[in-house]
């Protein structure tokens, strides 16, 4: 199923590293981003730039996306200028975070022109985009599954969810529950300490020992947080866009999410003081405001 070109479309923080990948790998790659800046910069990479989506789906037969939003996905994939009018596109993988129903209306009307709908969310951050270790989480038909495994290899570890449309996008916001849920607790957590007198990197080498270990705890927290940086590379808008969807799709299925809701209203506020473009790890601050003190520590920056 390989055509002359790969399309990717999408070259945000994550869709950048991503197409950098392909090429490197050796694809021969056309891009398209409504933002000329990251065009220009992977055109230098090494990528043949499009003027359109359409124009990349005149000219790719497999075509990946990473895109913000499940309205902006739904445009590229099945809009009037979208990938299921393309003269040679035979392949959509969505590699973006949209939900299972957009992935359904998206696979209906793709399938029905023709094109083969892959659903393949992906996990690992900018860190495991960079270095084709992201956990790609693939819902299609077996056979094509196996198909693309090859490709799906250079961005990650691509991993078989079902075949039902919108399987992936389901496992990928379960996820992110998890991550998010991980994130606040996290913060709620070390505030807590810090106000009691404790050192926040102290507290975090503890708990990377103990049983309070979590993805925050590891990773975002030392990196982002206790340096003050707030560059996890992930944006409060789509964290929050995230958890939404989750409990959209929880409450269609009668599951009720407490605990996702808490957090969807920490994601909320973060949101409306810190701005939707302001990074993930920024959730701790509405915490530190109201407890009026700061979870930074001069030994992380020395530990890292
Ligand atoms: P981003 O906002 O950095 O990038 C989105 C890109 O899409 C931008 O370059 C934007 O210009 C482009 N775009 C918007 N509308 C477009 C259109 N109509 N046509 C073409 N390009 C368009 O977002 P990101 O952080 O790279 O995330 C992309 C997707 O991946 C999201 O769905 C997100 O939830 C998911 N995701 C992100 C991370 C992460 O760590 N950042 C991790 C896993 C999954």
């Amino acid at each position: 199923m390989s055509g002359k070109e790969i399309g990717f479309i999408g070259l945000g923080k994550m869709g950048a590293l991503m197409a950098a990948r392909l090429v490197s790998a050796g694809q021969s790659v056309v891009i398209f981003d409504t933002n000329s800046a990251a065009v220009s910069k992977l055109e230098a990479a090494g990528a043949r730039a499009a003027a359109s989506t359409r124009e990349v789906a005149n000219r790719a037969e497999i075509i990946f996306a990473s895109l913000p939003t499940p309205d902006v996905v739904r445009a590229v994939a099945i809009g009037p200028e979208g990938v299921a009018g393309g003269s040679t596109a035979k392949v959509f993988i969505d590699l973006s975070t949209t939900g299972p129903k957009v992935a359904v209306q998206v696979h209906r009307e793709l399938t029905e022109n023709g094109i083969v709908s892959v659903d393949c969310p992906v996990s690992g951050g900018l860190a495991g985009a960079r270095d084709g270790k992201l956990t790609l989480m693939v819902s299609c038909d077996v056979a094509h599954f196996d198909e693309l495994s090859e490709l799906l290899s250079i961005l990650g570890r691509p991993v078989f969810v079902g075949s039902n449309p919108g399987a992936g996008q389901i496992m990928k916001l379960a996820n992110n529950l998890l991550a998010s849920c991980a994130l606040a607790i996290t913060a709620e957590a070390l505030v807590f300490g810090v106000k009691g007198g404790l050192d926040p990197a102290v507290m975090c080498d503890i708990f990377n020992m103990s049983s309070g270990r979590n993805t925050a705890t590891l990773d975002k927290f030392p990196r982002s947080v206790l340096t003050g940086t707030f560059d996890f590379g992930f944006s409060t808008g789509l964290a929050y866009k995230d958890v939404r969807l989750c409990l959209d799709e929880a409450e269609a299925l009668g599951v009720p999410t407490p605990v996702g809701s808490a957090v969807r209203s920490v994601l909320a506020i973060t949101q409306s003081q810190y701005g939707a473009d302001s990074d993930w790890t920024s959730i701790i601050r509405p915490f530190e405001q109201w407890a009026g003190v700061e979870a930074r520590s001069k030994k992380s920056e020395q530990s890292l």
